[in-house]
């Protein structure tokens, strides 16, 4: 009987339904790209709306393209999540209607409420960090979530008559799915609940400490369940009603997962919106005192928690779609690399894209994206050339970061995420790096990774060793083709970069 897996990844910039077989070829794909929205300088929204239609169609579209090959829906046996991650939802239990747009995780509205938390108390932080495994930034849940309440009347209102259900992605579309109204699930996996700030990431629950400091009541929080393991049936879409619900991971995790990083040291680097470097810590849960963050890389079943340290990077291809829509010098991404490839170096320019202040290692709020070394000589090529260059940077001082905190050298990355569908990047971040730059040949290892931690759940890869096989074919090894010296030299030159931007005003 063949089995088959579906997988749900809701991204920052689009929507996909993806189907697997037991060796995680992919069979069928849609994708479907939403709208965002910028109301003011810094906020970034997703209407609710679009989140749930954009699936749903994904869904419908792959199913028919599915069928059409000649397959049976019967033989799909469940269906992962994964989503972007600390992106904000709330809506009312009663009505089912979002009560404002998603506040989207590189929104940064609650600079000033960062400010004040910080400075009201420093101590105060660390203690969370030690209980939650994460400061206090624009970036996580929490803090949209107590933006929320602070500034809408709507949300207060149903928060404090106990009508409010909070939720990440995943969250909002698990109970969607699952019946809305009509006995939804409220739940989610510990991989996002150790992402809001409200997660104790020793105990896996919800902690009454962190949930008071944010003035929140935990009647509006959902359940926390594992990554893997058979949450509920699909109710409300016709062409896969009744299938299992049976793993939820946060789209970095999920890449964790699918690129098959499940030992102590593995580490792959994420090129998406933004970029996410994710190093196995096993089941150790290290405190990072280089700017690191702490986080459930994944739980399987009642298999022990593995951990992870991340360096988060808020702008990689953001920066290629600013360099499309706002500069206009290139129609589609993909034509960033014929125009970079017509230099041989940026002509020394060096493009620092703070443009919602720099997370890892440096988590700076404050800090605004620069354009330095431009001469006469400057053309759209080099600005081109350098946009590349800069996620291949700051991923440079994150491994840097990494290494020293663990003392050890890292040998090879592995790679995905839509940034990497250039070779001239690839090639770039292995000369900036001096590491090898590992490819697998089907890039959706988001997906795949969902689609893991569901398979797993109900049966058809029965262990993570089993998993190994899967997705080892056509790999790309990119090897470092500058010397040393010349990688450095360059390197420093971009931190000093890093300096002007963290020091603009
Ligand atoms: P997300 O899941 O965050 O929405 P994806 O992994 O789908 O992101 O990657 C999308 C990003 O990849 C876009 O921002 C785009 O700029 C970049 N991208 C897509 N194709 C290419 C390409 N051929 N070369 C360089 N960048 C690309």
């Amino acid at each position: 009987m063949p089995a088959f897996i579906g997988s749900i990844d809701q991204g920052t910039t689009s929507s996909r339904f993806l189907i697997f077989d037991e060796r995680g070829t992919l069979i069928v794909q849609h994708q479907l790209e939403f709208p965002q929205h910028y109301p003011n300088p810094g906020w970034i929204e997703h209407d609710p709306a679009d989140i749930i239609e954009s699936v749903e169609v994904c869904i419908k579209k792959a199913i028919e393209k599915f069928i059409k090959k000649g397959y049976s829906v019967n033989d799909i046996k469940a269906i992962g999540i994964t989503n972007q991650r600390e992106t904000t939802l709330v809506w009312d239990k009663v009505t089912g209607k979002s009560l404002y747009n998603a506040i989207v995780w590189c929104d940064i509205r609650t600079h000033d409420l960062v400010h004040e938390l910080n400075s009201k108390s420093p101590l105060g932080a660390e203690v969370l960090k030690e209980l939650c495994g994460l400061p206090i930034t624009t970036y996580f849940s929490a803090l949209k979530l107590k933006w929320l309440l602070d500034n809408d009347s709507k949300v207060k209102e149903a928060h404090d008559k106990g009508t409010l259900m909070f939720g990440n992605v995943d969250t909002w579309l698990v109970w969607n799915l699952t019946g809305g109204c009509n006995g939804g699930l409220h739940i989610t996996d510990v991989t996002n609940a150790s992402r809001t700030m409200f997660m104790d990431i020793k105990k896996l629950e919800w902690n009454e400490e962190l949930i008071k400091y944010f003035g929140v009541k935990s009647d509006c929080l959902p359940r926390i369940c594992s990554s893997s393991e058979v949450y509920g049936q699909v109710k409300t879409i016709e062409s896969i009603k009744g299938i299992p619900i049976a793993g939820i991971l946060g789209d970095q995790q999920a890449a964790l997962v699918g690129q098959k990083c499940f030992h102590h040291g593995e580490t792959k680097n994420t090129y998406g919106t933004g970029c996410f470097m994710l190093f196995n810590t096993g089941t150790d849960i290290v405190i990072s005192k280089k700017g690191l963050l702490t986080t459930v890389g994944y739980k399987f079943g009642n298999e022990p928690t593995v951990y992870a340290l991340e360096g988060s990077i808020a702008v990689a291809g953001s920066a290629i779609k600013w360099v499309r829509d706002n500069l206009g010098i290139i129609k589609e991404a993909s034509e960033i690399n014929d125009l970079a490839s017509k230099v041989k170096d940026t002509g020394g320019v060096y493009f620092v894209t703070a443009f919602s202040g720099l997370f890892a290692p440096y988590w700076r709020d404050d800090a605004r994206g620069c354009i330095v070394g431009i001469t006469q000589f400057t053309n759209k090529s080099h600005i081109a050339r350098a946009t590349l260059e800069a996620a291949c940077f700051q991923t440079k001082a994150i491994l840097e970061a990494i290494n020293s905190e663990f003392g050890f050298q890292l040998k090879s990355l592995k790679v995905d995420g839509g940034m990497t569908n250039s070779d001239l990047c690839m090639q770039i971040q292995a000369d900036i790096l001096g590491i090898d730059v590992d490819r697998p040949a089907m890039r959706e290892t988001t997906a795949l990774g969902a689609a893991m931690a569901a398979g797993h759940a109900v049966g058809v890869w029965e262990s993570l060793e089993g998993l190994k096989t899967v997705n080892t074919q056509g790999r790309m090894l990119f090897s470092s083709q500058i010397t040393k010296e010349e990688s450095e030299q360059r390197y420093n030159v971009w931190k000093k970069a890093v300096e002007r931007s963290l020091n603009w005003a």
